[in-house]
Formats: C-alpha cells, sequence, structure tokens
C-alpha cells in the first residue's frame, strides 16, 4: 500500500470544536486513566472500519479498488521525530466528510456520554463509559500533543488534511495523497511508562498492543522494522568478508484468523472478550456466549454475545440491531437488523454465511428466505440457552433479567410463534418475596387450591404496591399477588391474558372473590344485604363525588383501609392512564369504582351521621375525603386540591370545635357534583 503524503500550500481553515468535543477532548488530555494504550485499538477499528466500509462499496463500484495494493492497515513510527502513524487504504473521507465526523459529535450518544463522564467523575468509570460510545478517535490525544489526519476519499482527486493540538480549534486543508485512505499521526507526549505512557514507537510495545487488542480484525496490520542481518560480501581482493546490513521488514502484527471460523480448543477467552468489545464497543465483560454452527439447508456460522449490561439506548427509538452480516468472512452489514426480531437487539455478534450472495442489500434481506431461516435458527438458540440460564444459573439469570427484561416483555407482545420460549423467562416482583423476582410457573405452584386466578397489581414502585389498600384482602388470606412495576407490564398484559389455564387478574380492577365456594357465597349475600341498607347513603356519597366516580359500592378486598378506588374490569389502571394522558392529546381521567369498606369505624360513623340527619352537609364532605383518601393511596393526585383541602378545613375545624362552614373559606358547594 502506498503511504505517502504532502500537503498543497493554501491557508488552513480554522475550526472552533462544538462544545461537546471540546468537553470531551479535555477529558481526554487530562486523563489520568492509566489504560492509554488503548489509543491504537481504537484507530485500527476505525481503519478496520473504513476498509470494511471500502469492500462493500465495491461490490457495485469495483473501480474504487483498483490500485492501491493489498487491503491492510500499516503502522509507521518515528523514534527522533517521536510520531506514529497509523495509514489505511480503507474508504478515507471528503473534506466535508472529515469535517462532519471529526470535530463534532452529531450523535446524542455521545453527548450523553460526556454527561455521564462528568457525572461519574471516576477515572476507573473512563474506559468503560469510552468504549460504550465509542469516541475513538479522540482518545489520541491521551498520547499526543497534537494529532494530524490527512485522508482521501475513495474515487476522489482531493486529498484533506485536519490537524489539532485539541485546544479547542482544528484546521482543515487541502492536501495531496497517494492513493485512498487515511493516514493520521500522533505527536507523541513524552514516553513515561507510570502514566501509562509507554514508547509508542517502539516495536515491542507495539506489537504487544496489537497483539493484545486486534488480534482478529481481519486486515494485515504491518509495522516497517529494521533488521540487522549478517551477509557475506566480496571483497575487491576478492575474499569473502562478514558485514552487517540493515534490511527493512514488513512486520506484521495480528494473526488475522476471525475468530469464529477456528475451533473452540484454539481459542481463548481474551479473543472473544476483544471480539465482543470490537462489535459492541462494550467494555464490560459479556454475560454469555453462544457459538452456533448450522450445515444442512443453509450453512452458517454465528458468534453471539449476550451483554451483562444494557446499553444506554437500548429503548431509544432507533436503538440498532447488534448483529454483523459476513458473506464468506467479508463483512457486508454491520447491524443487520433482520437476523434478529427487534426485542432481541441486545444481542450481538457476528453472523457469517457462505451460503448468501455478497452484493445483498438491506431490501433483499427482508424478503430473503434464507435470512429468514437463519433468523429462525438464531432466536431458537438464544431462547433456549436464556430458558436453561433461568433454570439451572438464577442468579446470573436475574442480573440478566435486571438489564433485559423489558426486552423480553417486548417479545411475549411481538413474538407469538416463540411464546412457549418467552413466558417461562418473565419475572415478576411479587407479595411474595420482598426482594427476589418470581416467575409465572413458579406463582401457579404456590396457589391454593382454592384460587383460581393468577393475581397482579399495577402501581409505580414495590413500595407503593405494598402499600396499596388492595393488597389488604390478599395479605390476610396469604394469597400471593404480583406487582406489576414496569408500564410495559399491563402492555404486555393485553396480549398475555392467561398462562397455564389461569387468568391473569388485576386486583385493581371489577370485583374480587377469595375463599371457598361456600366463604365466597356467604360473602356474596352477606354484601348484598349490607348495601341495601346502606343504598341512600351509598346515593349520598355518590352524588357528592359523581365528576369522579361511576359508582360507589361496598367492598370485600378492605380490612385496614376505609375506601379504595377500583376500575372496571376493561378500565386502564390509573399507571397506564397516566401515561396514555401525557401522550398526544392527553385525554379525560376514567371515572372509577369507589369502594367503601362497611366494617370501617369512619364508614360505621358516617352511617351513622347519615341516620340521624340525611341533610347533614358534612356528609358530603366526608365522601370527598373519602375518594381524596382513595386516590392519594394509589398516587394519583386528587384531581381538585382545593375542593378537597376545603372539605379537610371544614371537617378538621367541626371537629376542633369551630364553626364547620366558617372555615370551610368560600364555602364551596361540595354537595353539588363538579362542573
Ligand atoms: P466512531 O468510530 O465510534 O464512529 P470516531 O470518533 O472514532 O467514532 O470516528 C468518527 C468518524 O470518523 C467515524 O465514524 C468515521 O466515519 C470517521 N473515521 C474515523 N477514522 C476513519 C478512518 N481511518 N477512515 C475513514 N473514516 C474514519
Amino acid at each position: 500500500m502506498t503511504t505517502e503524503t504532502t500537503t498543497a500550500s493554501t491557508t488552513p481553515e480554522t475550526f472552533p470544536f462544538q462544545a461537546e468535543t471540546r468537553q470531551l477532548l479535555d477529558l481526554m488530555i487530562h486523563s489520568l486513566y492509566s489504560n492509554k494504550e488503548i489509543f491504537l485499538r481504537e484507530l485500527i477499528s476505525n481503519a478496520s472500519d473504513a476498509l470494511d466500509r471500502l469492500r462493500f462499496e465495491a461490490l457495485t463500484r469495483p473501480e474504487l479498488t483498483e490500485g492501491g495494493g493489498e487491503l491492510g492497515i500499516r503502522l509507521e513510527a518515528d523514534r527522533e521525530r517521536r510520531t506514529l502513524t497509523v495509514h489505511d487504504n480503507g474508504i478515507g473521507m471528503s473534506r466535508q466528510e472529515v469535517i462532519d465526523n471529526i470535530g463534532t459529535i452529531a450523535r446524542s450518544g455521545t453527548r450523553e456520554l460526556v454527561r455521564r463522564l462528568r457525572e461519574a467523575g471516576e477515572e476507573a468509570n473512563l474506559e468503560r463509559v469510552i468504549g460504550q460510545f465509542g469516541v475513538g478517535f479522540y482518545s489520541s490525544f491521551m498520547v499526543a500533543d497534537r494529532v494530524e489526519m490527512v485522508t482521501r476519499r475513495a474515487g476522489e482527486e482531493e486529498a484533506t488534511r485536519w490537524a489539532s493540538a485539541g485546544d479547542g480549534t482544528f484546521t482543515v486543508e487541502p492536501a495531496s495523497r497517494a492513493g485512498r485512505g487515511t493516514s493520521i499521526t500522533l505527536h507523541l507526549k513524552p514516553a513515561d511508562e507510570e502514566a501509562g505512557l509507554p514508547d509508542f514507537t517502539d516495536e515491542w510495545v507495539l506489537s504487544r498492543v496489537v497483539k493484545r487488542y486486534s488480534d482478529f480484525v481481519a486486515y494485515p496490520i504491518v509495522l516497517p522494522v529494521a533488521r540487522e542481518r549478517e551477509v557475506e560480501v566480496e571483497t575487491a581482493a576478492g575474499e569473502k568478508e562478514k558485514k552487517s546490513e540493515t534490511t527493512v521488514e514488513e512486520r506484521r502484527l495480528n494473526s488475522q484468523q476471525p475468530l469464529w471460523t477456528r475451533p473452540e480448543a484454539e481459542t481463548k477467552p481474551e479473543d472473544y472478550a476483544e471480539l465482543y468489545r470490537h462489535l459492541s464497543g462494550d467494555w464490560n465483560e459479556p454475560l454469555e456466549r453462544i457459538r452456533v454452527r448450522a450445515e444442512g439447508r443453509i450453512e452458517y456460522q454465528a458468534l453471539l454475545f449476550l451483554p451483562s449490561q444494557a446499553p444506554y439506548d437500548l429503548f431509544y427509538v432507533g436503538a440498532k440491531a447488534g448483529l454483523h452480516l459476513y458473506v464468506r468472512r467479508v463483512q457486508i452489514m454491520e447491524s443487520c437488523d433482520d437476523l434478529l426480531p427487534h426485542y432481541l437487539r441486545f444481542v450481538k455478534g457476528v453472523v457469517d454465511s457462505p451460503d448468501l450472495p455478497l452484493n445483498v442489500s438491506r431490501e433483499m434481506l427482508q424478503h430473503d428466505r434464507q435470512i429468514a431461516t437463519i433468523r429462525k435458527g438464531l432466536v431458537k438458540k438464544v431462547l433456549d440457552r436464556l430458558g436453561e440460564m433461568a433454570e439451572k444459573e438464577e442468579e446470573k439469570y436475574l442480573g440478566f433479567w435486571r438489564e433485559f427484561g423489558r426486552a423480553i416483555k417486548e417479545g411475549v407482545a411481538e413474538d407469538y410463534d416463540n411464546r412457549d420460549k418467552l413466558l417461562p423467562l418473565l419475572r415478576f416482583a411479587s407479595s411474595h418475596d420482598p426482594e427476589k423476582p418470581t416467575g409465572l410457573a413458579a406463582y401457579v405452584e404456590r396457589m391454593g387450591a382454592d384460587q383460581k386466578e393468577i393475581f397482579y397489581l399495577t402501581a409505580e414502585s414495590r413500595e407503593q404496591a405494598e402499600a396499596s389498600p388492595h393488597l389488604e384482602a390478599f395479605e390476610a388470606r396469604g394469597v400471593e399477588v404480583l406487582f406489576f412495576v414496569d408500564p410495559v407490564d399491563e402492555l404486555m398484559v393485553q396480549t398475555l391474558s392467561e398462562f397455564d389455564g389461569k387468568r391473569l387478574k388485576s386486583i385493581g380492577k371489577g370485583t374480587v372473590e377469595l375463599g371457598s365456594e361456600e366463604e365466597r357465597k356467604r360473602e356474596k349475600e352477606e354484601l348484598e344485604t349490607r348495601e341495601k341498607e346502606m343504598k341512600p347513603l351509598l346515593d349520598r356519597v355518590q352524588k357528592a363525588v359523581d365528576a369522579e366516580v361511576k359508582w360507589v359500592r361496598l367492598s370485600t378486598r378492605l380490612t385496614a383501609s376505609p375506601a379504595c378506588l377500583v376500575g372496571a374490569e376493561h378500565d386502564y389502571s390509573p399507571q397506564l392512564e397516566k401515561l396514555l394522558m401525557k401522550g398526544k392529546g392527553g385525554g379525560a381521567r376514567q371515572r372509577r369504582i369507589l369502594e367503601l369498606n362497611p366494617r370501617h369505624p369512619i364508614v360505621e360513623g358516617l352511617a351513622r351521621r347519615f341516620a340521624a340527619d340525611a341533610e347533614d352537609p358534612a356528609i358530603p364532605r366526608y365522601a370527598e375525603l373519602l375518594l381524596g383518601y382513595a386516590t392519594l393511596a394509589e398516587g394519583t393526585e386528587v384531581a381538585d386540591p382545593a375542593r378537597f383541602n376545603a372539605s379537610l378545613a371544614a371537617l378538621m375545624a367541626e371537629g376542633l370545635g369551630g364553626g364547620g362552614e366558617a372555615a370551610a373559606g368560600e364555602g364551596e358547594a361540595v354537595s353539588s357534583p363538579a362542573p
């Protein structure tokens, strides 16, 4: 490959770095972080990507690869000038691409990175965070005072020179370069082993760092090295004499063989860790590795990784798929989203098949039957492995669940074909155990003989669920309730109405029937009698809270609380309602059902006052307070705080011996329904 570069004589144009980039550079320059050698991995990784891209574009424009020699990466070190240059003959960049890609951080992800880096403040996190967000190029400022780049886009004549000392500005000017590709020259800081700065012009340092981080890179990485050799020469007198001669050899630093093509026995765990880092940009060790080798109707190999931590953007719109597609060891697509369903986008890895055409396009992939076959095979492998983990390695699985549980729930709603494999993967917080989440099968196993349904309660948090009045009767009878504290749980449950023949039932909706057949019958009769007796009071309460409540009735689910709100069987939960109201157009609050506990002293007292004087103005005020109580108990704000407060103040004043009406302030007409 040719790597000669020169600069044409035109005045350079100066640009300021975007604010975020400047902050990032500051962090890099002042970093105390000791593992600075990773800069080389980052530059090589960029070079390798540039070569991949060239190879891909050349599928349709073969002229792009004409000339320029074998595709590869070349390091060049100059001990005297203290420079290290990374050359590649990849796709290169046009002037505009240089300005867009280097110097501005266009991706929102990197902005997020800068925020997190500043928040974390910890050096230890730097490495991980750098990896996760891929700010590769800027890491060169950890080891260099000044960085220059000359690049020429494949198929174009003009080259561009970029330079910066990382001090807030960079310059761009026209340049010339003998062939396509990019050369990045680092003017190295003085070597300082203690500060993580070995001599990066030294052959052995470079070969060690390349071997360590970039051995799997599919292109040769070479370094010209000087070697002394003994040679025999003939003197003028015709005698033979030994003499040492210096020759320059190109030393290849990486072994280059893709990991997934090597037999498992010939691989080391570190190799996988490196490949995973390269593919995912995640510095953490992967949680699990899955090797797939399929022969038969279609042949393919895959090496998949389950990350141990969810990336920050997993649930952002446009989160990218994690699989790279290779055809006959040539990468033809990064983040190929047809190889796995969207809910498995967190799986990272490579798929390599000799049976696909090299020039497949994204559009073709969508309808390709072979891709569909591969996809089916991969989904099965991933879900089977997760199922195994859930069964045999609970701790590890719960770690996975904490990070990726929401994605699996998406799967339950989306992937009907794999339901049997997905349902056993679900985990929920439960009243059974204050810490450990439970699976549905384990819940069913614990169900009592009288219990016909799987009960759940929607809430904003576990604490809120545990404090909910709805739970009272269940706790009293020792019936387990699952807590749905993730907003997607309720959406998921709309497509998951039963498990193992048992209906999933919200204890915040409809009526509750617990106990044996007989008990239920008895309780129902009792309730009907009480309701008949209390009908005039219930009607009076209804009238007072009619704007928000469609029905006031007596409750079977309360033991300690005087009142609670419930929904009708097909109403949204208050949590989902809030979520929906935040969305487009908002929407009105649903009218609810107010349940009163007939055995509670407040309700009993209210019944006595009503019996004494049906027109008592305190009755509608108490109705207002009971509604407010029930509303607050489920974590919702009261609809009209001013009216609630007026009732509260009036009743407090009355209780303390003041004049009720006077203390109620404006004395709002609380007994008439709000407009
Ligand atoms: P990342 O590689 O994660 O995108 P970088 O900051 O390392 O982030 O690089 C920014 C962009 O600059 C790359 O996405 C790529 O478009 C371009 N780039 C960097 N190095 C090269 C190179 N050697 N050849 C071509 N383009 C490059």
